[in-house]
Formats: C-alpha cells, structure tokens, sequence
C-alpha cells in the first residue's frame, strides 16, 4: 500500500484492515468468555471510537447493550488537555458492567479525567477496551483490560482515528511519517 497524504502531511501504511478484523475479535470473544452470564453496558466514545465499537459490538454475543458520549481533548495532532462533554450518558449505570470503548489511549488524561465521573455513578464493575494504546505518551496510571495493538508514540490515522477531520474513513491504520 503506497503512502498517503492528508492535509498536509504524510502517511504510511501501519497496520491492515485484516489485523484489525483479527484483534477485533479476539478481544470480543474474550469479552464474550468473560462476560457470559452478564449484560455488560458499552460506553463508546465518539467521534473516534465509532469503528471499532461497531466491529467490536458485532463480534458480541452474549446479551449486550451500547450507548455512545462524546469527549472533546483533542484539536490537530497535539492534545489541548481539555475535555468537554459534548452529549451525556443516557443510561444510568448503577450496577452496571460497564466497558468503556476508546480508539486509543495516549497521555491517558482523557479517561483518567472521564473514568471518576461513571465512578460516581457505582457500576458493578468498570473497565477499558482500547483499540490503540501508545505506552511512551502515557502521564496517567490507566489499566487497559482489553487492548488490540500497543503502538510507538506516533500520530495514526484511520479506521475512525481523524487528522483535523479527515481519514477516519480509511480501512487501515496509518502512521504519520
Ligand atoms: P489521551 O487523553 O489519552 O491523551 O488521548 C485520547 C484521545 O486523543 C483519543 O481518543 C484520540 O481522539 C486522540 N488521539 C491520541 N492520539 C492520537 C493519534 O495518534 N491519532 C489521532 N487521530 N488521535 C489521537
């Protein structure tokens, strides 16, 4: 696969639409084992988790539910530190098994930020599946449960990851040159 351009910068082909599809389901299937007898509550965060929370809902099995929030932390290719909820949670999660879907965890600071506000509300039980997680960026102590691939501390796009709007369409994952 050639490089790409988007904007003004380039991209290179970083990981294939069939590694992801592979992930993807390993992660649900083990959702599935680890969840079985439950009817855990998907929290996804938009815009960027969109793709992998759909793939991933897909690949679920057992008695499941979604509801989908909106953060904003992130403007261009450095995170502002902001974060602003844009559309609220709907479902009250009291005693809910709660899995937050993120696209990828990078300084941590939008979870570690986000995760006390469900906290509050005392689901049964909280945990993290993240497609992409940059372990050299990280400041906050976060534990992903669920994890497709650990990546170098590069910008990516693709597969519902965004550079200033453009390439979350793209089936695969790109890696900024
Ligand atoms: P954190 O709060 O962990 O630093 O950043 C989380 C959010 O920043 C992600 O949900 C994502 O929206 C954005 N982000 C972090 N790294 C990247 C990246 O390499 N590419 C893109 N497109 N977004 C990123």
């Amino acid at each position: 696969m050639p490089a790409i351009t988007v904007h003004d910068k380039e991209f290179i082909p970083y990981i294939t639409s069939s590694q992801i599809e592979e992930q993807v389901k390993k992660i649900a299937e083990q959702i599935n084992k680890d969840y079985a007898g439950k009817r855990p509550l998907f929290i996804a965060i938009l815009n960027g988790a969109f793709m992998f929370a759909s793939d991933l809902f897909k690949n679920i099995t057992i008695d499941a539910e979604i509801s989908f929030i909106k953060l904003a932390s992130y403007k261009g290719i450095k995170s502002t530190g902001k974060v602003i909820t844009a559309i609220g949670l709907d479902v009250d999660l009291h005693q809910r098994d709660v899995i937050i879907v993120e696209d990828i965890v990078d300084t941590g600071k939008t979870l570690f930020h986000f995760l006390p506000q469900l906290e509050h509300q005392q689901p049964a039980s909280l945990k993290i599946a993240s497609l992409l997680h940059k372990p050299d960026a990280l400041l906050h102590p976060l534990k992903i449960d669920y994890l497709g691939f650990t990546i170098p501390n590069k910008f990516v796009i693709g597969y519902g990851l965004d550079y200033d709007g453009l390439g979350r369409n793209i089936k695969e994952i790109y890696q900024l040159v």
